[in-house]
């Protein structure tokens, strides 16, 4: 007769081992890669090694990728937005910071997948699951002004929108609703695609308003007045009368406040936020008392949370 201890152990289940995600990923190479002139933020693309499309995605998606030598502590693949337009699907680009993780003693050791991104050179192989995701998209909303806010890589989305519009808008000569792309970090060597937005902005008829806007302009040899100050949330704050949280006073640049003013109102404004989730959880409750659906499905404030 088995005691109670050992007829439990029998029924019990042994668990099976979890299979790695990486087997059902699909093989690509490392393609263009350039960082910023901070070096911890990256623009790079993929490409399949036979030359092949990417599968169809929306503007907004994200893909995961993966490398085979990422720790084995953590092999799982990381998600990362596309910036890519997808009108060319002959590869799919990224934009990414290098994460570090401070330690108690003020050194600091590199996230699990961007630190090995970084040890990595085009031609290198990357894996990627075939099936973009996410529904950061724009067919949640019929609004006609779309105004984008992002920190750091959160701009990544906003790219691949503002690029397919600008495709479309080139080839067509219409615009199907109005982009304002507000874009927080610290230092303005830290905007990626600044020249590509800015090139867009400068045609009035394409209507995208690009506001960007650095956190520590004061301990910024590369500021200019050109860029608006503040961090993204605060200029959120000062356009609806709320005081700032961060340390620095915001201040629009130029006639960009008047710009929102046309573009910002709940009537005719979606609102997308993306990056850091405490600009998102600050920037939410401000548009809700502002009047804006912000919960269920009639929501016209689309999130995204990078961590
Ligand atoms: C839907 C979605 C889309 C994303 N798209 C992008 C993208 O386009 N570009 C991008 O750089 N990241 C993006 N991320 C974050 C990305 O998935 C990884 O978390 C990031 O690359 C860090 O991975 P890691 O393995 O190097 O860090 P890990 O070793 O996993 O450490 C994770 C920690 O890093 C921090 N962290 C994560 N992302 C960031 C960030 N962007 N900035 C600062 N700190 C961060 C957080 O504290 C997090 O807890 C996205 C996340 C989600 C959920």
């Amino acid at each position: 007769m088995p005691n109670e201890e050992s007829s439990t152990r029998d029924t019990r289940r042994t668990p099976r081992a979890r299979r790695d995600i990486r087997e059902r990923m699909s093989r690509a190479v490392l393609a263009d890669w350039h960082t910023l002139d901070d070096q911890d933020i990256a623009i790079f693309s993929i490409r399949n090694p036979d030359g092949s499309s990417f599968p169809e995605f929306e503007v907004g998606q994200y893909t995961q990728l993966a490398f085979w030598d990422q720790s084995t502590s953590d092999p799982r693949p990381r998600q990362l937005s596309i910036a890519s337009s997808p009108l060319d699907l002959s590869h799919l680009e990224f934009y990414v910071i290098l994460v570090r993780d401070s330690l108690d003693d003020g050194s600091n050791t590199p996230g699990i997948f961007t630190g090995t991104l970084w040890k990595h050179k085009p031609g290198d192989e990357i894996l990627y699951l075939p099936r973009p995701a996410g529904r950061f998209t724009l067919s949640r909303t019929d609004q006609p002004e779309v105004v984008c806010i992002a920190t750091g890589t959160g701009l990544a989305p906003f790219v691949s929108m503002a690029r397919a519009a600008w495709h479309r808008y080139k080839e067509t000569g219409t615009i199907h609703r109005r982009l304002t792309i507000v874009h927080g970090v610290s230092y303005a060597n830290q905007l990626g695609y600044r020249n590509e937005l800015e090139t867009m902005a400068a045609d009035p008829d394409f209507g995208l308003s690009y506001i960007p806007t650095v956190s520590r302009p004061d301990r910024d040899a590369s500021y200019t007045e050109l860029v608006s100050r503040g961090r993204a949330n605060d200029l959120v704050r000062l356009y609806f009368g709320e005081e700032m949280s961060g340390r620095v006073e915001p201040q629009f640049a130029g006639a960009l406040l008047g710009d929102l003013q046309n573009r910002l109102t709940p009537e005719s404004a979606a609102v997308y936020l993306c990056g850091n989730p405490d600009m998102i959880a600050d920037a939410k409750p401000i548009l809700a008392a502002n009047g804006y659906e912000t919960e269920g499905r009639e929501s016209q404030v689309i999130t995204e949370d990078y961590w």
